[in-house]
Parts: C-alpha cells; sequence; structure tokens
C-alpha cells in the first residue's frame, strides 16, 4: 500500500478535507512531530477507553488536493515540488502556515522564490511573501519587480492582504532607486564626439547620442530602475540612429568603459526594500 494515499489501517487519526469530503487516515505521532499546532490539539483532549475503539475524525476546510501534498511534507515521501501552479501553491503555504507544519513552511518558502515564478510573479510573490511576514522572501521578490512597472502590473488577489506598509515599501523602493540612478546619468569629461561636441556653443553638454540616451534612459529608469534595458544594444543603438551624426556610433563605442561604469553604477544602488 503506498503511504501517499493515505488509507493506511495503522492510522489512528483522520483528517477529512472539504470540497470534497475526503478522509486522510494520518497518523498522531507524525502530525505532532512535524507540526506545533497539531501537537497541541492532539494532545488535549485524552479520549476516553471506549472513544479509543474509533478512530477521531477533524474536519478541516482545504480541498483533498491541498491536504495531500501538505500531509506528503510530513511523510517520509519525497517533498512534492510546486514547480507551475502558484495558486496551489499558494494555498498549501497558507494551510502549513494556518496548522504550524514546519516542513512544509520551510519547503514552500523555497519553492516560492524559485527563479520561475520570480520572473513570472514578482509581484505577486512580494504580496505573498509580505502577507506571511516573509522578509527574506519579500526582499528577493522586491529586487525582481524593479524590471516591471508595478502600477502597470496586473491587480493580484494578494493585493488585498498586504498591508499599505508594505506595499509603499515597494512603491519606495523603485521611487528612490530611480531617482538614484537618474542621478547617475552623468557624462564623464572624456567621453566626446568628433563631429557633435561643440555645438552648444562654448559650453558642451556632451556628444549627441549621449544627450538622446540620457533623455530616455531617465525615463525609462523612471519606470524600471533596472540596467536591464538601457544597457541593452537595441536601446544604446537607438541613440546614434535618432540623432543623425555620423561620428556618433564611434564616440558610443569608445565610451564603452564609460557606460559599463555607469551600469556597476547604477545595479549597485540598493535594490531591495
Ligand atoms: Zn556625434
Amino acid at each position: 500500500m503506498a503511504i501517499e494515499s493515505f488509507d493506511d489501517p495503522t492510522a489512528d487519526f483522520i483528517l477529512r478535507s472539504s470540497l470534497p469530503a475526503t478522509d486522510f487516515h494520518v497518523h498522531r505521532l507524525l502530525l505532532s512531530l512535524s507540526s506545533p499546532f497539531f501537537d497541541q490539539m492532539l494532545s488535549l483532549p485524552q479520549p476516553s477507553p471506549k472513544e479509543l475503539a474509533r478512530v477521531p475524525i477533524v474536519e478541516v476546510s482545504e480541498t483533498p488536493q491541498t491536504l495531500q501534498l501538505l500531509l506528503q511534507f510530513i511523510y517520509p515521501v519525497p517533498n512534492p515540488i510546486i514547480d507551475d501552479d502558484l495558486d496551489t501553491l499558494i494555498l498549501v503555504l497558507h494551510a502549513a502556515i494556518k496548522y504550524d507544519v514546519l516542513p512544509a513552511i520551510d519547503g514552500l518558502r523555497s519553492q516560492l522564490v524559485s527563479e520561475h515564478y520570480l520572473k513570472q510573479s514578482p509581484t505577486r510573490i512580494y504580496a505573498i511573501a509580505s502577507r506571511y511576514e516573509l522578509e527574506e522572501e519579500a526582499k528577493l521578490a522586491s529586487k525582481h519587480t524593479l524590471g516591471i512597472n508595478i502600477l502597470d502590473a496586473p491587480l493580484s488577489e494578494e493585493l488585498r492582504y498586504i498591508s499599505a506598509f508594505s506595499y509603499h515599501r515597494l512603491l519606495a523602493l523603485h521611487h528612490t532607486r530611480a531617482k538614484a540612478a537618474q542621478g547617475l546619468l552623468r557624462l564623464r569629461d572624456d567621453v566626446k564626439c568628433m563631429e557633435c561636441d561643440g555645438t552648444y556653443g562654448a559650453f558642451s553638454e556632451g556628444p549627441k547620442w549621449w544627450l538622446d540616451f540620457r533623455r530616455r534612459a531617465a525615463e525609462e529608469l523612471g519606470v524600471r530602475p533596472t540596467t536591464e534595458v538601457v544597457f541593452g544594444m537595441e536601446f544604446l543603438s537607438q541613440s546614434f540612429q535618432q540623432v543623425g551624426c555620423r561620428k556618433c556610433p564611434l564616440s558610443l563605442l569608445q565610451s564603452w568603459s564609460f557606460l559599463e561604469e555607469l551600469k556597476r553604477r547604477i545595479d549597485e544602488l540598493p535594490a531591495t526594500v
């Protein structure tokens, strides 16, 4: 008999799921060892000898799927990997936290911040982590939100449950980092263009490509304060395609070390809440 089927006749306790009601025959000892919640619940009412004859049933509000996954973290079977269904992961995490199932909380916390989920739904992960006060996960997720315009991100159900404090912290991170990154967009003295430098009278603001790049980069960093887009070849090359100076492409290439330094300084700005 597979242990995952939860119909072991030696089980001494039944957890009954909702929607639909399904019985999971479980072992008190394993539940007690994994969860202070169950430990306390199971140690409270000592069944009388008469009651011992039947296995006690506790009804829970979780679905069979959620309960099954949660119990797999408790039993000596491989931990379930929920890597392509964030909704399910959230339900199981919620149950794990509700019942204080320590091995499940640990396993699910690390799955929550898998690369896949962070890339796909960073704002949602941030909201979930904030809701459950998972500080490390919230920090990691906040970093991944930098590449998206959070005010444009789709509304997620999880936002209902996070505090204004947590949301404000995220907006403040974006705002502060955007301002700081924009402040770093300053030209180094040695960056020149042989053709268009000095066309602004005695005072040169820099080559045309730079003026165009600075304007567009400031705008882009204002909504996505990360270097991913602005230092991409596509974004950079627009700056000499649009300004119409023959020598600007050469100037830009010769300024590569300046651009790399600029990118590094922006990357070094605080990136988490
Ligand atoms: Zn030029």
